[in-house]
């Protein structure tokens, strides 16, 4: 076996992060590739993120509802019908609820054209993302009641309930400045040990895990 092939199948065993910074409120994409196959966290503008899938799209896991979180899905359906979009029950109502996320007060309305793709579940619920890779979510309310913070191995996707260096919003319709408080600490003990990829950055990049 040549330098390269072992080269190659090293690098077929981790797992790929690329952040995608979105057109709207520089809300984040995270895409997930192993092998060939992908999974995103959050979904914003398609164009930018549909260079960096690789293989098959099983699904997207969802740290929110709020529309800048969630805008590019319809879009996104309608090249990968299949996926699964992963969230609590808060966040299916904020899918299919202009108002709940916001999006009936900006330029386009978005409301989730295929409920069915939705896959609801609870605090704890562990989802299979690629061979030995799992997800775990963790229910992190306050920001918003949608709020589900991702830990999939050394990585913790925060979304817009712990952004470091930044005041967590909690003064929103629907929020809860307390448990705000509380799922900030809860964020902090679980990502001692992890790295952290927060719901709005400055720019785009790849991390390798
Ligand atoms: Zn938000």
């Amino acid at each position: 076996m040549t330098q390269a092939a072992i080269y190659q199948i090293a690098d077929e065993n981790k797992m790929r992060i690329h952040q995608v910074v979105n057109s709207i409120f520089n809300s984040c994409t995270y895409v997930l590739t192993r092998g060939h196959e992908t999974w995103l966290v959050d979904c914003g503008d398609v164009d930018r993120i549909l260079p960096h899938i690789e293989g098959t799209l099983r699904g997207v896991l969802l740290t929110h509802s709020h529309f800048d979180h969630i805008y590019g899905l319809n879009h996104l359906l309608t090249l990968f019908p299949g996926i699964a979009i992963v969230t609590n029950e808060s966040g299916r109502e904020g899918l299919l609820s202009d108002k709940l996320n916001f999006s009936r007060y900006h330029e386009e309305p978005f409301i989730l054209d295929s409920p069915r793709n939705v896959m609801v579940v609870d605090n704890g619920a562990i989802i299979p993302l690629f061979k030995d890779i799992e997800a775990t979510a963790v229910y992190t309310p306050g920001h918003c009641p949608s709020c589900v913070t991702w830990i999939v191995e050394d990585a913790i996707f925060t979304g817009d309930s712990y952004i470091p260096g930044v005041k967590t919003v909690a003064s929103l319709p629907h929020s809860d400045k307390a448990l705000a408080a509380q799922s900030e600490e809860l964020i902090k003990r679980l990502a001692e040990q992890r790295r952290i990829f927060s719901g709005h950055a400055p720019q785009s990049r790849t991390i390798i895990l």
